[in-house]
């Protein structure tokens, strides 16, 4: 096969059909480089990336001190197995607990493997500390969430297209619904009930931003009944909302926390748990582990992730651009956005189709104005650009995006 001569998008779109599976609907743009906030094609056209890998890259395209880091640690020492200790994994899991204060932090790769390592660690708690009878154990989730795609996972989905067709499915989840306090309240008088797992911000439903004071009201309730609360901030943490953690603008100390995305800025799939001694020593050698789990490589790409949001204050960069970005975009005169919500730099717009437009119209026509954002569940754009954007360029994008959408007048 030739392959330097036919790189156009059109041969490269065309591989992806007829070789790879087909569980994702890409929008028609094939990606060969980036920089900060910015991606450029094959045909080397740049774009603002407003999608940001889901939020992995908050530290923007390949940060050069999280490449660095990636590089030199490549050339010394990639994996040797948890059979054997290695000289990072203590260094990071020193600097990540001391980072979020808690006591232990468990390596995973996944933001799914992180979900499901904390309902592991959830169950063992239920039998081995609060004493609930084996296998009874109850874990509340919310209408809407998203953790990952794994069978248990998508066990505590209510989301059609995540579960439809993938049963049997794994049992021990009660729906409750999201933001609202009296169902929790209500769910959390059964006794086998050990855990919570929430997400501050729902993001792949469509960034919905519960009531203020829901997770601390949720917290409490949960520290009454002895139950674990659970925050997935795997999309929601690491700066993304304008704090640290999402939790942090309630003051909210979860007992276990789940981070994955941004915890490598996108170089490389790592996540992580934390909690404290009480929930992470229920778990004893050989009950849980994952081969790449906290090897040399990640520990180091980890660290220098963490340090990069902290050193160039990207939690504080993303609440001022995010602040900005909302009051721009609410600005723009067009009956098609029926609503601009979010916190931080993870926002969305709900359209209203018109003239039989809709949400995926609309993304098609940024990306021909330089912008990438996809629709999620058909009528919602999330907008979640790398945090290091300036004034400048969110007032750039802004300004393409308004004429994209004017377009459709
Ligand atoms: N949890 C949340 C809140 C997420 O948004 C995601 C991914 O979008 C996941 C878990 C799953 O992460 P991964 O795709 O790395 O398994």
């Amino acid at each position: 096969m030739e392959l330097t001569e036919k790189m156009t998008s059109a041969y490269l779109m065309g591989l992806e059909e007829k070789y790879g599976a087909h569980n994702y609907h890409p929008l028609p743009v094939v990606l060969s480089r980036g920089e900060g906030v910015y991606l450029w094609d094959v045909e080397g056209k740049r774009y603002y990336d407003f999608l940001s890998a889901y939020s992995a890259v908050n530290q923007g395209h390949c940060h050069p001190r999280i490449i660095q880091a990636l590089i030199d640690q490549a050339k010394t020492l990639t994996l040797t197995s948890r059979a054997f200790y290695n000289d990072s994994l203590g260094p990071y899991e020193k600097y990540i607990t001391e980072f979020f204060g808690y006591d232990k932090m468990l390596p995973m790769n996944t933001g799914a493997e992180g979900v499901e390592t904390a309902l592991k660690l959830c169950r063992k708690w239920a039998y081995h500390v609060k004493g609930i009878q084996e296998s009874k154990a109850k874990v509340i989730v919310c209408e809407g969430n998203f953790h990952g795609r794994t069978i248990t996972v998508i066990s505590a989905s209510t989301d059609p297209d995540a579960r439809e067709g993938f049963g049997p499915y794994t049992p021990g989840f009660v729906v409750i619904p999201y933001n609202n306090i009296p169902a929790l309240e209500k769910a959390l008088e059964d006794p086998d009930v050990a855990g919570f797992l929430v997400e501050p911000i729902q993001g792949e439903a469509g960034v919905f931003v519960p009531d203020e004071g829901y997770l601390s009201s949720a917290c409490r309730l949960c520290q009454s009944k002895n139950v674990l609360f659970i925050a997935d901030e795997v999309q929601t943490g690491l700066a993304r909302t304008g704090r640290m953690l999402a939790c942090d603008h309630e003051d909210v100390r979860p007992d276990m926390i789940i981070l994955g995305k941004a915890l490598s800025g996108g170089a490389y799939p790592i996540s992580a748990v934390l909690a404290d001694d009480e929930v992470m020593l229920t778990i004893k050698p050989g009950q849980h582990g994952s081969t790449f789990g906290g090897n040399p490589l990640a520990a180091k790409v980890a660290v220098t992730s963490l340090q990069v949001l902290r050193d160039e204050n990207l939690a504080e960069n993303a609440q001022q651009m995010g602040q900005l970005f909302r009051s721009e975009m609410k600005k723009i005169p067009s009956d098609m956005i029926e609503l601009v919500r979010g916190k931080g730099l993870l926002n969305a717009i709900v359209i209203k189709p018109k003239n039989g437009k809709e949400a995926w119209d609309v993304c098609l026509k940024m990306a021909e104005n330089g912008v990438l954002a996809k629709p999620t569940h058909q009528h919602i754009i999330r907008f979640a650009p790398p945090l290091v954007i300036t004034q400048e360029q969110i007032l750039d994008a802004v300004q393409r995006i308004r004429e994209s959408i004017l377009s459709f007048a």
